[in-house]
């Protein structure tokens, strides 16, 4: 018996299908098992991972977080 793919976000939040998707922000082209909900989530976040390359930190970023800095000099 084959194995459906699970979500990688699995937990009470999954909906839809789980499928391999490509994501825009990796060029490894490397696809991951996520379930419609998650994949949508991961897409929302592929849009902020390229807000990364800005100057200015986005208005989500806290510095706090994991101890990260945004600009070494600040
Ligand atoms: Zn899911």
């Amino acid at each position: 018996m084959m194995d459906e793919p699970r979500c990688l976000n699995e937990g009470p939040d999954c909906r839809g299908p789980v499928e391999f998707h490509i994501n825009p922000d990796r060029d490894d082209f490397k696809a991951f098992p996520r379930c419609e909900f998650h994949q949508a989530k991961r897409l929302g976040q592929a849009e902020k991972n390229r807000s990364w390359n800005s100057d200015v930190a986005p208005s989500w970023f806290d510095p706090t977080y994991a101890g990260e800095r945004w600009n070494e000099d600040d």
